[in-house]
């Protein structure tokens, strides 16, 4: 869990704490309420990693949760004494580097995070664009049909062709091609990441290349689609691939100029990395909170 406490546009306190396996919600209850009794804060946002009924608070399906929904906003804000607001994470990082970092003063912007799986945020006139509940699950697009398997149960999702696993393994599948390769030798018998397959396209690798650049086709393909759809100002990109850097961003940029109806008549759209990494949905949460106790500025 991160937490941040942000004033006016700074962010003035920030922290990382283990997630327990059981017992999230009061873990995060407990969190929020030490941080209360610090700093005067008149209100406390929370973001999850899931699907979240905005504007309820209600958590109903992610990771950490199993069968019935947790009313997180009705909870808390019952037992802190503050207005609350919850969101799902990734919608609270797209508002974060909307109001104070790589997109600020852009509008609208479109953040997308690719780590384990691909989170998505819609920021349109400094409000997230929640469509009834749940808008921005962008990582179950499906952009290639009858493709492999996904978590949710279909085939050919966005995440499953660009996401920190599928790169896991087409990098396991280069080991079992090349065994005495270069990614085989940085990685020796770990399970491949994006880092190692990095650090082997440096070093002149060109199976890790051609996988990287592969997931960066697949990246900026999927932008083009969601840029037809928006037509942000921006699009912010974060998580753990964007480690990758050119290797995987420079496919994506080219994807994207040739595959996007109209590229000849529009701006080149930017693609530009996240400012506050993996506190943007925590001070997205500050931010988000504010609209509700008056002070919302941007
Ligand atoms: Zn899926």
């Amino acid at each position: 869990m991160k937490t941040a406490v942000v004033e006016g546009s700074s962010v003035v306190d920030s922290g990382r704490v283990g997630l327990p396996e059981h017992g999230v919600i009061d873990a995060v209850e407990d969190l929020a309420r030490s941080l209360l009794a610090t700093w005067d804060a008149p209100s406390v946002g929370i973001g999850l990693a899931g699907l979240v009924r905005w504007p309820d608070g209600e958590f109903v399906w992610g990771p950490h949760v199993s069968g019935q929904a947790v009313p997180y906003r009705t909870r808390l804000e019952s037992t802190l004494g503050v207005p609350v607001v919850v969101d799902n994470d990734a919608n609270l990082a797209a508002l974060g580097e909307a109001t104070l970092g790589a997109a600020t003063g852009r509008d609208p912007v479109l953040m997308l995070t690719f780590g384990t799986g691909i989170g998505c945020g819609i920021v349109v006139g400094g409000q997230v664009y929640h469509g009834v509940s749940f808008a921005g699950e962008v990582g179950h697009m499906i952009l290639k049909p009858y493709g492999s398997p996904c978590a949710c149960g279909r085939r050919g999702c966005w995440e499953t062709l660009v996401s920190g696993w599928r790169l896991a393994e087409e990098g396991s599948a280069i080991v079992r091609r090349s065994p005495r390769g270069i990614l085989a030798g940085i990685t020796e018998d770990r399970v491949p990441t994006v880092p190692d397959l990095t650090a082997a396209a440096e070093a002149g690798d060109q199976e890790a290349v051609g996988a990287l650049a592969e997931a960066g086709e697949w990246l900026g393909r999927g932008i083009t689609n969601l840029v037809a759809l928006l037509d942000p100002d921006v699009v912010v990109i974060g998580g753990g691939l964007i480690g990758a850097g050119d290797w995987l961003l420079d496919p994506a940029h080219d994807a994207v100029a040739s595959t996007l109806s109209g590229a000849h008549v529009r701006a080149m759209i930017e693609i530009r990395p996240a400012e506050f990494g993996d506190l943007a949905g925590a001070v997205g949460a500050a931010v988000a909170s504010r609209a509700y106790d008056g002070h919302y500025d941007r």
